[in-house]
């Protein structure tokens, strides 16, 4: 079936006022009306653009997160402990509270949570309280013998603050159950609708491989899988909108929780670390070879970017995650070596503004030159843009580029635009098929009520493969 659609339609550099779709691709844009068709859509009113691609999302753990007791945007440790103290009147049947998502950066006065606070409100129920980067939680005494049962710690002595390790592995050890992983698919799923994304790069661990293999999606969905847990890939075949595209490799933590590896200290003395083996690294790259992977290769500081650029063989198409902290230098390496860049605009919103945390954390160099998006487009890097799910709304991310403090930091929001739609297409190598609207790509894409770079624009409608996927309700006057 042939659907015309009459609208102001974005094809990259200007409008165009007719897009014509067949079998969910995208047949022509044209200016005048063409006679040829089946169905009309009237959209003369809106905005039609390229729906977005999210290059780094964890897709199934967010759909747990909305799931879980969600602390984003608590101001206070008080608040944290209010709203557990909500969740477990609403679930009161759960055996375990998992609450995700407070920044104490954004806390109103400096106080830390600690152990001791979560066993005065939470004594018989095991707590774990994660930061929003995921790198960093703190456990009440219930969740620690927990750990400790299970062989995950050793004693139950300390503050309950634990980094990285068990932390990247809640999952695992606070195993949701399948229906839980299915309902949380389905919930991120509809929430990225809603948000305008129709393609992810996602970054996926045992329990979404697990659902992977039989669910079907409306999203296109490209995934990397830990590189320690390879062998779990055995059997897997790429499905029709979900691709195995390759492994995921920390090289270092976060700049929250004061593990991302830097040459200049933290305003605390600490510098990270580098979490993995140069041997260790090795085997990946040659198993990367051999098998066909992609890298995506998580490094945030600079030491852990040097790590990279040093022991990556062969490094022509793998890919950076996040590279917040990145001289000048490395920027050129990076170009020279055809490595592909993913990282997120919203970082700058969330951390990079002054009086923010890579000002509080880190020295004037680094504060003045992190997430330079400005110089990288310089250096036709091709270079995609995601969330990390913090928040992920793309709209969000791109409304960073504005706030920006300093010049290289700051690009057109059309060219922050491009980088969440062709951008992430090129970095999977998918820039033949997604991320534009253009004769034989797929018809994704977002209907909207203003400009994309309109202050307050809103997206009213998503469509995947020329199908409607998400409506806007009508507000209520
Ligand atoms: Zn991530």
């Amino acid at each position: 079936m042939k659907i015309l659609f009459e609208s102001k339609i974005f094809d990259g550099r200007g409008f165009k006022n007719f897009l014509l779709v067949e079998n969910g691709k995208v047949v022509s844009l044209q200016q005048e009306r063409v006679k040829d068709y089946d169905k009309f859509v009237d959209l003369k009113e809106r905005y039609i653009y390229p729906s977005f691609f999210d290059s780094h999302t964890h897709l199934v753990w967010y759909g747990l997160n909305l799931l879980r007791c969600d602390l984003n945007g608590v101001v206070s440790v008080g608040e944290i402990i209010e709203r557990i103290d909500e969740y477990l009147k609403v679930n009161s049947d759960t055996n375990f509270v998992i609450a995700e998502g407070y920044d104490e950066t954004k806390f109103e006065k400096e106080e830390k949570l600690n152990r001791k606070i979560l066993d005065r409100h939470f004594k018989n129920i095991p707590i774990v309280v994660r930061r929003v980067c995921g790198h960093i939680a703190v456990f009440n005494s219930e969740a620690l013998k927990f750990l400790k049962r299970s062989n995950y710690i050793e004693d139950l002595k300390g503050d309950g603050i634990l980094k990285e390790g068990v932390v990247l592995k809640l999952n695992k050890i606070f195993k949701p159950s399948k229906d839980e992983l299915i309902k949380a698919f389905r919930v991120a799923q509809e929430k990225f609708l809603s948000l305008g994304i129709t393609s992810i790069s996602d970054m996926a661990t045992f329990d979404s491989l697990e659902i992977y293999k039989g669910i079907d999606t409306i999203l296109d969905i490209f995934f990397y899988y830990p590189w320690e847990n390879e062998k779990e890939l055995t059997g897997w075949s790429d499905r029709k909108k979900i691709k195995l595209k390759g492994l995921k490799v920390f090289t270092d933590g976060s700049i929250g929780a004061y593990t991302a590896a830097l040459y200049n200290n933290y305003k605390n003395g600490l510098k990270g670390k580098i979490f993995i083996k140069k041997s260790d690294f090795k085997k990946i790259v040659l198993k990367a070879k051999e098998k066909g992977y992609q890298l995506a290769i998580h490094s945030i500081g600079d030491r852990a970017t040097d790590f990279v650029l040093e022991n990556l063989d062969e490094p022509k198409g793998h890919r950076i995650e996040h590279f917040e902290i990145a001289s000048k230098g490395q920027i050129k390496k990076v170009q020279e070596k055809g490595i592909y860049l993913s990282m997120q605009p919203n970082f700058i919103g969330n951390w990079a503004l002054k009086g923010q945390m890579y000002e509080k954390r880190l020295n004037k160099k680094y504060f003045e030159f992190n997430n330079v998006f400005g110089y990288i487009l310089k250096k036709r890097i091709p270079l995609g843009f995601g969330s990390d799910c913090m928040p992920p709304s793309p709209l969000y991310g791109l409304n960073s580029l504005n706030i920006a403090e300093f010049e290289d930091q700051r690009i057109p929001l059309l060219d922050g635009f491009r980088c969440y739609t062709e951008g992430s297409a090129e970095i999977v190598g998918e820039e033949k098929r997604l991320g534009k609207l253009s004769k034989g790509f797929n018809a994704d894409f977002i209907v909207t009520d203003k400009k994309i770079d309109d202050i307050g624009v809103k997206i009213v409608e998503t469509y995947k493969e020329g199908k409607v996927v998400f409506k806007l309700k009508k507000e209520r006057v």
